[in-house]
């Protein structure tokens, strides 16, 4: 009997012969699906697929067909006939296409209001809503999370609209949106849409953000940024270890997109969702937090959020408040002005999701969750002190 390692090619063969219904199963358990055999063009049985099958970019060809892809910091190198580990971009003949262009999996229409509160973006546009679109796939494969029935799966797998750049501009009106929101997913594998209609939306006055685990290479970030009015990064932990055990991922790229952020001069606000007995070590948030200090800036935004039992992590419990409490205080202790906590639902809204004045320390935004009490900012400045709050306040 044959011990080796089956290829993935001849796993998938030996699949179809079997008649195991394989885009199911690998949803449930993160399996691979990639396709077998030569594509030929817009041949994908996308379900609500109407839109063109567009061309990616951030590759390079290699030998025999094969190409690689530049994106992300993976950089997949993929046979023809097959897929990157995002599951949403192929070979096609030695032409890398990108599966999910015009093709959103979210919402009711392509896509939902959500107030930008919610991504959390604090400072930008506040009491504002955002149009949220989501394309299926990602780059990552994080045991948490919350998203996973669209992140984790193949286009084939997720109910598709057909929703090009144009039409989610104007989707982004009919709602009384400012802006879109690329969100949900990892918007960097659907790159190719997020920057048209990103730029699309700036002629028409209608701001983008970006929602994303920052795990995206320097070139298209960079040229990304032109045309975004925020970015929002989750930071997931502060070790190499939890990066590789439990994100598929290493530390090191998202601190560099922070940089990156920070030097383009583009708005950005940084999550760290704080998962018991995972990344709650108060030593690794402190050294977090020079790091940001040092390298960012004390006025860059921080919201510690709670986790909930989820996807692959149900054994775990929530995130106690005191563990966001002590969190935040360490973060001020290490110079951050603007830190923040989320996912406690408090009567009245928690001090920790309000924003304080770093001049004066009035309370300038009052919050309650997603909702905004009262403001005291005026075009930007602190109407108590007038000092300037960091921040997108116009639009
Ligand atoms: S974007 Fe997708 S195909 Fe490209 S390098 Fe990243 S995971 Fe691989």
């Amino acid at each position: 009997m044959d011990h080796s390692t089956p290829s993935r090619r001849e796993f998938l063969k030996a699949c179809t012969a079997a008649g195991i219904a394989m885009p199911g199963i690998a949803a449930a358990a993160g399996i691979c699906t990639a396709r077998t055999g030569e594509a030929a063009e817009n041949d994908l049985p996308l379900r609500g697929r109407a839109g063109k099958i567009v061309e990616a970019r951030y590759y390079t060809p290699l030998d025999a067909g094969r190409i690689k892809c530049m994106l992300c910091p993976h950089g997949c190198e993929v046979a023809p006939g097959e897929r990157g580990d995002c599951g949403v971009r192929e070979n096609r003949g030695g032409t890398c296409y990108t599966l999910v262009y015009g093709n959103p999996c979210s919402g009711y229409d392509g896509g939902m209001p959500d107030p930008i509160e919610k991504k959390p973006l604090f400072h930008f546009l506040p009491g504002t809503k955002a149009y949220s679109i989501a394309c299926a796939g990602c780059n990552v494969r994080c045991l948490f999370c919350q998203n996973w029935q669209i992140s984790q799966a193949r286009p084939e797998q997720t109910h598709n609209f057909d929703l090009p750049p144009a039409g989610v501009v104007a989707n982004a009106r009919k709602h009384e949106c400012r802006s879109i929101a690329f969100t949900y997913s990892e918007p960097t594998v659907f790159y190719e849409y997020m920057y048209d209609t990103a730029k699309l939306g700036v002629e028409q006055n209608i701001r983008s953000v970006m929602i994303s685990n920052g795990y995206i290479s320097a070139a298209p970030m960079q040229a990304l940024c032109e045309h975004l009015g925020a970015v929002k990064i989750d930071l997931k932990a502060y070790t190499d270890e939890f990066y590789s055990k439990i994100v598929g991922g290493s530390l090191r790229h998202v601190l560099n997109t922070l940089k990156l952020l920070k030097e383009a001069g583009t708005w950005f606000e940084i999550v760290y969702l704080v998962i018991p007995t995972l990344n709650d070590n108060m030593p690794d948030i402190r050294s977090m937090c020079k790091w940001m200090a040092d390298e960012l800036g004390a006025m860059v935004p921080l919201h510690f959020t709670a986790f909930y039992p989820t996807y692959k992590l149900q054994n775990l419990p929530r995130t106690p408040a005191a563990t966001l409490e002590a969190a935040r205080n360490t973060a001020m202790a290490e110079g951050l002005k603007y830190v923040y906590v989320g996912n406690v639902w408090t009567r009245g809204g928690h001090d920790g999701e309000s924003t304080w004045c770093h001049n004066c320390g009035k309370r300038i935004i009052h919050r309650s969750g997603y909702r905004i009490i009262n403001t005291h900012i005026t075009n930007g400045a602190c109407e108590y002190c007038g000092a300037q709050i960091p921040g997108v306040w116009k639009e």
